[in-house]
């Protein structure tokens, strides 16, 4: 354990697969109790909520589409059902869609906006109230490289992490008064279903390009989110950290 987050409420958006897994893990491992929410599969939440309860924490997951303001609303009412409050709000869920953006249907561009965007909103709003009112919060919305260097198929995809980081920095500058900060990760290249290889030469091709030489983990990016939520990190907000390897360095 490298952090005391016990008695602390971290709610991890996206936490059934990939990187919210490896950020719920992270808190948990740190004693902190976890709101995990999913949209769909049912499956692998059950798998990591078990993975998570064996850690000795309390662990509820909750299904709701972040992009839909109804379900946010049921997952603040349930989220103060289950703990009674919360501390962390960590915004991971996200979806990718490749796509030349001569080929993107307005439908698919709104799609991607509103679950990586717009959802980011919707569930900051949510918990906002709650964590004013007790003065202390620690927020993380996560980015991507890609928001830096742009991508040549998909379009939506880079706008919507873009809008990640104006978004932060606004309710950095906004909730800085109540003792709530807010940060942003880019990841780079981080195994998950996201980030996948057509064959082990595409993938070894990649790897020339990562200083590091190798692909992120999702205990990459959990270690960061953990350092930003810690008391070490009280003097941090509106900021943007790349965790990829040295990828890029803006
Ligand atoms: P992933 O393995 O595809 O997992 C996506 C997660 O988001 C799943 O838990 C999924 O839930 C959840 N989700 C998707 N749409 C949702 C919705 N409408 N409502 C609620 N939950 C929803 O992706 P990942 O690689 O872990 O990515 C996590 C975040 O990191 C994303 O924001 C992504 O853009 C960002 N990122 C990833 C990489 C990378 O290389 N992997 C790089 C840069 C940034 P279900 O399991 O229920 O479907």
């Amino acid at each position: 354990m490298n952090y005391d987050f016990s008695k602390k409420v971290a709610v991890v958006t996206g936490a059934s697969r990939g990187i919210g897994r490896g950020i719920a893990i992270d808190f948990a491992r740190n004693g902190a109790n976890i709101i995990g929410v999913y949209v769909d599969s049912k499956k692998t939440y059950d798998e990591v909520k078990q993975e998570i309860g064996e850690l000795g924490v309390e662990v509820e997951f909750i299904q709701a589409d972040v992009s839909n303001e109804d379900d946010v609303n049921d997952l603040r009412r349930k989220t103060f059902d289950a703990f009674g409050d919360v501390d962390f709000v960590v915004n991971n869920a996200g979806i990718h869609h490749h796509i030349k953006s001569w080929d993107l249907s307005l439908e698919d561009w709104n799609r991607v906006i509103t679950t990586n965007l717009t959802s980011q909103f919707l569930v900051s709003r949510a918990f906002i109230p709650a964590m004013q009112k007790r003065k202390f919060g620690r927020m993380v919305n996560i980015s991507s490289c890609v928001a830096y260097s742009g991508t040549d198929h998909e379009v939506h995809y880079a706008a919507s992490k873009s809008g990640t980081i104006s978004l932060t920095k606004s309710l950095a500058l906004e909730l800085a008064p109540f003792n709530i900060n807010v940060n942003a990760i880019s990841p780079g290249y981080i195994h998950s279903d996201m980030c996948t290889f057509d064959s082990k030469e595409q993938e070894l091709e990649i790897i020339k390009t990562i200083p590091k030489g190798r692909i992120g983990v999702p205990p990459d990016i959990g270690k960061m989110v953990s350092f930003l939520c810690s008391d070490g990190a009280d003097y941090i907000t509106g900021q943007m950290f790349h965790v990829n390897g040295g990828l890029i360095m803006p």
